[in-house]
């Protein structure tokens, strides 16, 4: 299927390459999941240098030749290949064009801004981190302008992490959104209808980690080629051939570490199911991050807050937890795992409220970009917005415009992915549903199989053949469209919520 002769030179390049990254990628999960506390310094070091590896690897001026062999000959390729040298030109543009004196200097301030962001937040004191903000927000434009998109550099970083996208089409499907999310969340908040997820007391966290063990290797994830462990903030990394999952435990809030746990195996779903063979390409990636989320999210949300699942997995959780849940009714347990309620933090949110928290980030995001808003005005607009879009005004700094760790690492436009996932997810699951009526009654009897054979065929085989909205096209017959979000949300809680 790769026939161009230019191709085998180049993926023989991105091997060596991918194999440094895939490395680096290990000690990132080892520092937050093992390495003792008196360690992190070596570590600093040993990462540092083979990053610089992996920019030889990735600057290397004969990828160069061959990209410009490649180009010339654009109509004769696949499209698999042009998949291929279409990810790589935007790797080694990146790689090459950004300056030595620049990359230091991130790198430099990424660090120091996280340290300064780490301490901002203990002491609820904006002003200690508003310097550091202005420099990477500086570093953001004069990143995008090296990159020959000084014009837009806001679009610049959104396409880092979701590729395509831009702010105009993303302000487009979050000004629908918004219209209608708004009141819904209004509505859900005012019901006399509350869960009791405070009657969740003291469940043990061996327990609790055996039980999402079954649950996740029941949805799928193959622990033979992957693990789940405990750390600080759930994440999911590693690739198709190792894939790393972290959780976190607290015995009075279970639906925490079985949600977050469930949500990373979506991630790791996803990631065991690129093709291997291709782990080192563009094919054997995914897309962006906004794919990325919709698979975390239909698993966490559509699957496992159906009453389908709970019809299976009440019984076993019951089990394991006889007196903790003696006091829930099958329906409490069902509203807790759907509970709905008003949080300034975004990583504790519902999924009906969550999708306001991006959207009051991605319009801050914007204004910044465009020179609307200066960091000193970011805590009382970011209040303002927040009363305006969530429906509360944060108490502190730390509850409100510190409580994120992106933007000390200068990752603006990552945020949106978080929202474009939820609407792709809903998306995905009326298509899913359309071709397949009756596939609630799977989950009841703990069949996840048509559903996961379904995102393989569909989602996961084709790593980063597609750009998002191509893909999503491809998939459903449209481009992302929030009224399947705005859908999801009333069908699953109107009735909850009466
Ligand atoms: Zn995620």
């Amino acid at each position: 299927m790769l026939e161009h002769p230019s191709i085998q030179a180049l993926l023989e390049k991105q091997k060596k390459q991918h194999h440094v990254a895939s490395v680096l990628s290990l000690l990132g999960w080892d520092e937050q999941v093992n390495l003792p506390p008196k360690s992190s310094d070596q570590r600093g070091q040993q990462m540092a240098t083979l990053s610089e590896v992996h920019h030889q690897f990735g600057s290397d001026p004969s990828i160069s030749g061959l990209l410009k062999a490649l180009e010339a000959d654009w109509s004769q390729l696949n499209d698999q290949e042009q998949a291929i040298v279409k990810n790589s030109r935007k790797e080694f543009d990146r790689a090459t064009r950004l300056p030595t004196d620049y990359v230091t200097e991130k790198a430099i301030l990424d660090s120091e801004a996280y340290h300064a962001w780490v301490n901002a937040r203990e002491n609820d004191d904006f002003a200690a981190f508003a310097p550091f903000l202005k420099r990477q927000l500086e570093m953001a434009k004069r990143g995008a302008e090296f990159m020959g998109r000084g014009g837009d550099p806001y679009d610049y970083q959104i396409d880092l992490f979701d590729p395509g996208m831009t702010a105009q089409t993303i302000e487009g499907l979050f000004t629908t959104l918004k219209e209608e999310l708004v009141p819904l969340s209004r509505e859900i908040l005012s019901s006399p209808v509350q869960a009791k997820n405070e009657q969740l007391k003291a469940f043990s966290v061996d327990k609790q980690e055996a039980f999402l063990k079954e649950v996740t290797a029941k949805l799928g994830f193959d622990y033979d080629r992957g693990r789940i462990d405990v750390a600080v903030h759930p994440f999911c990394s590693g690739n198709a051939c190792d894939t790393r999952m972290t959780t976190r435990f607290h015995e009075d809030v279970p639906l925490d570490s079985l949600f977050s746990s469930i949500h990373e195996t979506g991630h790791g779903l996803y990631e065991q199911g690129l093709p291997r063979d291709q782990l080192h390409n563009a094919l054997g990636q995914a897309v962006g991050m906004g794919i990325h989320e919709s698979q975390s999210r239909l698993w966490e949300n559509q699957v496992s807050r159906s009453r389908e699942f709970w019809q299976y997995f009440e019984p076993k959780y019951r089990e394991a937890f006889p007196e903790q849940l003696s006091s829930l009714s099958s329906d409490d347990l069902y509203l807790a795992v759907n509970a709905v309620t008003l949080c300034p933090i975004r990583v504790d949110s519902d999924e009906v409220t969550y999708n306001l928290h991006i959207i009051l980030r991605f319009e801050l995001e914007k204004m910044l970009f465009s020179g609307e808003l200066e960091v000193d005005e970011l805590p009382d607009t970011w209040n303002r917005l927040s009363q305006e879009i969530i429906g509360l005004t944060p108490t502190s700094n730390k509850a409100g415009v510190l409580q994120d760790v992106h933007w000390s690492g200068g990752m603006f436009g990552y945020f949106p992915s978080y929202c474009l996932g939820n609407m792709i997810a809903a998306q995905l699951w009326y298509t899913l549903l359309e071709e397949m009526p009756d596939l609630l009654s799977d989950f009841a009897r703990g069949d996840f199989s048509r559903l996961l054979g379904w995102l393989r065929d569909r989602i996961h085989q084709h790593g980063k053949r597609y750009e998002t909205q191509d893909l999503v096209k491809r998939v459903t017959g449209d481009k992302i469209n929030p009224k399947h979000l705005i859908q999801y949300l009333k069908d699953r809680y109107k009735p909850l919520y009466q």
